[in-house]
C-alpha cells in the first residue's frame, strides 16, 4: 500500500505515463522482474554509473541500499514530450531539486504514522532490524514534508493514483496553490 503501490497502479492504468525504472543495489522481492521494477545491479556496476555520470540522482536508502534514477531515459521521456514519474526518496528530490527546479515535488503521505507500521509489518519482507531502519527513514521524510509542493495521502491506491496523474497532466494549479 505504499510508494511503490501507487507506482505500480499507475504503470497499470496510466500507461501514457512513463514511469522511471531505477538502479538499486537491493536484492530483488519475490515478483519483482529485473528491468521493470528496478534495474538490479551489484555495487561495482552502480559505482561504474554514478563514476560515468549516467545517474540524475543516487542516495543510500535506509543506510543500506543504493538507488539511483538512470539519467538518459528520463531525458528521452522528457523530449519525448511525455509525463514522467520518478519514485525516489527524499535524498533524491533534493538533488533533482537542484537539477531540475522546474518538475514538481510531490510528496505521498502514509494515512497515519499507526498505518504506515501496520504496512511495514503486514508486507513480511524485511526483518524486525530492517523495520526499524525503514521507520526511522520514514519519521526523518515526514519531518521534510514542507519542503514538496503538494501532499498526496495514501488512504486509497486508485485515488491517490489519480491525484498525482492529474497533476502531471497540469500541474499549474497545483503549483499555485
Ligand atoms: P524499496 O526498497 O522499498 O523498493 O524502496 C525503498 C526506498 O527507495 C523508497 O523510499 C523509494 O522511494 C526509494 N527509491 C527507489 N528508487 C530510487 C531512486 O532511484 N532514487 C532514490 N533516491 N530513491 C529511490
Amino acid at each position: 500500500m505504499g510508494k511503490g503501490t501507487v507506482a505500480a497502479y499507475v504503470r497499470e492504468h496510466y500507461p501514457d505515463v512513463w514511469l522511471s525504472v531505477s538502479a538499486t543495489t537491493r536484492r530483488p522481492r519475490p515478483g519483482e522482474v529485473d528491468g521493470r521494477h528496478y534495474h538490479f545491479v551489484d555495487e561495482a556496476e552502480f559505482d561504474r554509473l554514478e563514476r560515468e555520470g549516467q545517474l540524475l540522482e543516487s542516495a543510500h536508502v535506509h543506510g543500506r541500499s543504493r538507488y539511483g534514477t538512470p539519467r538518459l531515459p528520463v531525458q528521452e521521456a522528457l523530449a519525448a514530450g511525455r509525463p514522467a514519474l520518478l519514485e525516489i526518496d527524499l535524498q533524491g528530490a533534493r538533488q533533482v531539486r537542484g537539477v531540475m527546479p522546474e518538475a514538481l515535488f510531490v510528496f505521498l503521505a502514509p494515512p497515519s504514522w499507526d498505518e504506515l507500521v501496520s504496512r511495514l509489518v503486514g508486507r513480511g519482507t524485511e526483518t524486525p532490524e530492517e523495520r526499524e531502519v525503514r521507520l526511522r527513514t520514514a519519521r526523518e521524510e515526514l519531518a521534510a514534508q514542507e519542503e514538496f509542493d503538494v501532499t498526496i495521502v495514501n488512504d486509497d491506491v486508485a485515488r491517490a493514483a489519480e491525484h498525482l496523474v492529474s497533476l502531471m497532466v497540469d500541474p499549474t494549479p497545483a503549483k499555485d496553490s
